[in-house]
């Protein structure tokens, strides 16, 4: 019997009009779709007018997730692997999936699509040809301060998961690293109703936060360079 393939499909990170032709195409045609919370999934499929059987998949309950997710696929099912939101396996357990279905031998396709880091890393302004991501960060304040350390003698611009209840203390985390003059871009509710992005130096974001209530989600992008245009590389424009 030929094996299955596993797919990893890429769902909106808010905007639920942010989903490819082929991701719909490829759910509707899996066998089974793996997720982590079932009825956030539940929620996307009926949006889409898909039902599939689910099987949830978390970091509580991947070790005896992939050896069933494993027999499927060697036994010939199709299986789509979703996250929450966005691109499986950028801060899920998805890699421990996916490496275990490549040493099975097991087809892995991934398809491209909406990510956090990217899109908020490309409307921040600030450098895009050479980024560091760190997830979430540590959170013991020392853990932190040296992950932070070591990603800002790269000199690449700096992106970050953070949760909103965590923000502020993080940022001044971010004040002791970098100093207070450096960069800074919070990407809030990234395609949602209230999208934002706050600019501006880390001194300057510490205080613009302090006088808000913080509620949604956040990337936290950094930078300590600017770049500007060679104008040795220009060309005519005629
Ligand atoms: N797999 C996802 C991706 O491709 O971006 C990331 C999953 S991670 C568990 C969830 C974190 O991503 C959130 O805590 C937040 O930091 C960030 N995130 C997800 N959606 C977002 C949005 N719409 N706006 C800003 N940040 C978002």
């Amino acid at each position: 019997m030929n094996k299955g393939t596993l797919f990893i499909v890429p769902t909106p990170i808010g905007n639920l009009e942010d989903i490819t032709l082929r991701a719909i195409r490829i759910l509707q045609e899996s066998d089974v779709i793996v997720c982590e919370d079932t009825r956030q999934t539940l929620k996307l499929l009926s949006h889409l007018k898909i039902s599939k059987q689910l099987i949830s998949f978390y970091t509580q309950n991947q070790l005896k997730r992939i050896p069933q997710i494993i027999s499927a696929l060697e036994n010939g099912k199709n299986i789509s692997l979703v996250s929450d939101c966005g691109t499986p396996a950028i801060s899920d357990p998805g890699y421990y999936l996916v490496k275990e279905a490549l040493s099975h031998g097991i087809n892995v396709i991934p398809l491209p699509g909406p990510c956090a880091l990217v899109t908020g890393l490309v409307g921040s302004g600030l450098p895009t040809d050479s980024f560091i991501f760190l997830g979430f960060l540590r959170k013991k304040t020392g853990k932190m301060k040296k992950e932070l350390i070591q990603a800002a003698q790269t000199e690449k611009t700096i992106i970050f998961y953070e949760s909103p209840h965590r923000i502020i203390k993080t940022i001044e985390v971010c004040k002791e690293v970098f100093g207070e003059n450096t960069n800074i871009v919070l990407a809030r509710e990234l395609t949602k109703k209230f999208e934002e992005f706050i600019r501006g130096s880390i001194g300057e974001v510490i205080n613009e936060m302090k006088t808000r209530e913080i509620k949604g989600e956040f990337v936290i992008i950094i930078s300590q360079n600017s770049k500007n245009i060679d104008s040795t590389e220009e060309e005519e424009f005629v």
